[in-house]
């Protein structure tokens, strides 16, 4: 093992207080939260079990970095919305879509500064 290695290199935690890899060293089941997300998990509760430490060759950015990991096997299923949740995002959506002038659903999002569809917006103005 490499002197650079060596220095990141505390399983135990007892130099950096949590359990520390050099780049690419770390156990399979430690991920980091993009690698748990990428496998359809959450870390569900648990804090950071262990990090990752190396020398960053950022040009400009020098120092060392660090990668949070968190155990797969405390993970958890990412959360998926229930029928009611879903319904009330249905309906918080559709209601954002109806103009209150003409009460049509106008099949976009109302801009915000018109407060109604572009339809109406128009009529408004040439009216006005
Ligand atoms: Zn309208």
């Amino acid at each position: 093992m490499s002197r650079i290695r060596a220095r990141f290199w505390d399983p135990t935690g007892a130099k950096y207080a949590i359990p520390t890899y050099p780049w690419r060293m770390s156990p399979p089941h430690l991920l980091t939260l993009r690698q748990l997300t990428a496998a359809g998990l959450r870390p569900g509760g648990q804090g950071v079990q262990a990090q990752i430490l190396w020398a960053s060759r950022r040009h400009g950015a020098p120092g060392v970095r660090v990668a949070y990991l968190y155990d797969v096997r405390f993970a958890l299923p990412k959360r998926t919305a229930t029928p009611r949740q879903l319904e009330a995002l249905a309906k918080a959506n559709a209601a954002r879509r109806t103009c209150p002038v003409c009460r049509r659903d106008a099949g976009y999002v109302l801009p915000r500064h018109l407060g109604t569809c572009l339809d109406c917006a128009d009529a408004g103005e040439v009216a006005a």
